[in-house]
């Protein structure tokens, strides 16, 4: 894949700034990212299709448009911590440690997890930890997070999720319609942490499911 930077940078000016993307942060750290890597190896030839791709164990490397599109509406900056629910290919946690976010990954498929620190480390993202976990309980030892991002489709929000945002902290996911497809949603902690949240709802789109428990 001697192109891969070429046709990285061709994904984001065909596709991903097209559809709206406009935080120049998303977009040039996508181009500085050799996706092919997240990728198993027979796949590797559309790994700069604006599509999601099977990765081993019934899971998916999300669409790039709906990676970008979570870290739009996470809005963070650089420095913020953020836990990412769901690392599966870690492509995701890696675009948010390229854009300079402290990263928390958790991942309850062992096998997916290993993959993907292998790859960290060829990247040398150290700005990631990587935790082998049931991600419905969220990370405490890091808490509090400015942002948190569930990458799987979730069927409520876990108070665990809440708990561990600061005030103003927004935790961005894909909550399910009850019908197969599931709508983003942002909710927004108010400042004043005893005040509630709000809710702000975006596209519709399709995940894979959180499931229960840590799979060795
Ligand atoms: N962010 C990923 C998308 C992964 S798909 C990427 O960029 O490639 C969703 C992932 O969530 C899968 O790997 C799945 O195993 C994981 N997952 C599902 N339920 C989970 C849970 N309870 N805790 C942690 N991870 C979970």
């Amino acid at each position: 894949m001697d192109n891969w930077r070429e046709q990285a940078v061709a994904l984001v000016e065909r596709s991903i700034a097209p559809q709206g993307i406009a935080n120049k942060n998303i977009l040039e750290a996508m181009k500085a990212i050799p996706r092919h890597l997240f990728i198993p190896p027979e796949l590797r030839a559309y790994s700069y299709e604006d599509i999601p791709l099977p990765i081993g164990e019934e899971q998916t490397i999300s669409q790039p448009f709906i990676v970008a599109k979570m870290t739009d509406l996470l809005a963070l900056e650089q420095g913020d911590k953020v836990l990412e629910i769901g690392t599966g290919s870690g492509y995701q946690s890696a675009l948010l440690a390229e854009m300079g976010m402290k990263v928390t990954t958790i991942e309850r498929i062992e096998l997916l997890a290993l993959k993907s620190r292998e790859v960290f480390r060829q990247l040398s993202y150290n700005n990631i930890v990587s935790i082998i976990g049931d991600g419905r309980e969220g990370y405490s030892d890091n808490a509090p997070y400015q942002g948190i991002i569930v990458t799987a489709e979730a069927s409520k929000i876990e108070d665990a999720w809440l708990d561990q945002l600061v005030g103003r902290g927004k935790l961005v996911l894909p909550l399910s319609t009850g019908n197969g497809l599931c709508r983003l949603c942002v909710r927004q902690k108010k400042a004043d942490e005893n005040a509630g949240y709000i809710d702000t709802w975006y596209d519709y789109c399709r995940f894979v499911p959180i499931l229960p428990g840590v799979k060795k």
